[in-house]
């Protein structure tokens, strides 16, 4: 298919796995299985309108989310 961001026909569909900032908290929100265009020249990874509306309403409405522990780490520092 082709890449909006490119015009090349090197785009396909994929699901990928993001965190999201909650709207105004210092919480997160781990989306699994996010439809998105990748596309394998620019290496662009786009999602349309209507999943960014659906990223924005649990952004808005964290509780829609399930409570699950999740381990944290922050990558070290390279020297
Ligand atoms: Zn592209």
């Amino acid at each position: 298919m082709i890449c909006p961001n490119c015009n090349r026909d090197t785009a396909h569909l994929d699901k990928t796995t993001q965190a999201v900032k909650v709207l105004g908290k210092d919480e997160y929100i781990l989306m699994q299985d996010i439809p998105v265009t990748k596309c394998n020249s620019c290496h662009e990874t786009l999602f349309d309108a209507k999943v960014a509306k659906q990223l924005d309403e649990f952004r808005k409405n964290p509780e829609l989310a399930a409570e699950q522990l999740v381990k944290v780490a922050k990558f070290p520092k390279v020297a």
